[in-house]
């Protein structure tokens, strides 16, 4: 890791403490950790995905209504689907404000962020990457399923992805939440391709 970098990685993490509240903040750094040691073990670029786990849910620092409005004004594109889940919007506004307050244009890592929530269909090694580490990083509340994916996410990552978009669409099921279009589209994409999970 260059010098440049990691002076990057620790403006990042200062920037996320100011923005974060304490347990957020506490989630980023298990994110950003997790996720280089998933990019450690599956070969991707272990600075972007400290960069993309730090700063994934830089945007959860802006309330909802906020979030909205900016969505509204400068995501124009956003499909209107999105809204009726608004807890998913935090990931492309994230992103969008990575670029404009961090002057961040690498695509892999705006991408990785961008569907850190919802997964997608076809996704690209660090997407995928952040999307476990999201889920299985050290201060994740303690479910039944925890783990047994964090031992899968070190022993086939996809597999891993996929059995986490099926406990979070069953979640959502459960408690009555509406399930946002991306995060079906990307676990039947996922199903289909491995019908063993
Ligand atoms: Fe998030
Ligand atoms: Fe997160």
């Amino acid at each position: 890791m260059s010098s440049a970098y990691r002076d990057r990685l620790i403006e990042y993490r200062k920037a996320c403490e100011k923005q974060l509240k304490p347990s957020r903040f506490e989630h980023s750094i298990g994110v950003a950790y997790t996720a280089m040691a998933l990019a450690m073990k599956w070969g991707a670029d272990v600075e972007k995905a400290g960069t993309a786990g730090y700063l994934h849910d830089w945007a959860k620092g802006i309330k909802i209504d906020e979030q909205i409005r900016i969505c509204r004004k400068e995501l124009p594109d956003l499909p209107e689907s999105i809204y009726i889940s608004p807890a998913v919007l935090h990931a492309p506004l994230g992103a969008h404000l990575l670029r404009k307050e961090f002057g961040i244009k690498d695509e892999e890592i705006l991408s990785a962020v961008r569907y850190h929530t919802t997964g997608r269909p076809d996704m690209s090694l660090l997407e995928m990457i952040l999307f476990v580490a999201d889920y299985i990083e050290p201060g994740r509340e303690q479910i039944a399923e925890l783990p047994e994916m964090r031992k899968l996410a070190f022993e086939d990552l996809t597999a891993a992805a996929t059995r986490i978009m099926a406990l979070s669409l069953a979640f959502l099921e459960r408690s009555g939440r509406p399930i946002d279009e991306m995060t079906q589209k990307a676990y039947d994409y996922y199903k289909n391709i491995r019908k063993d999970t």
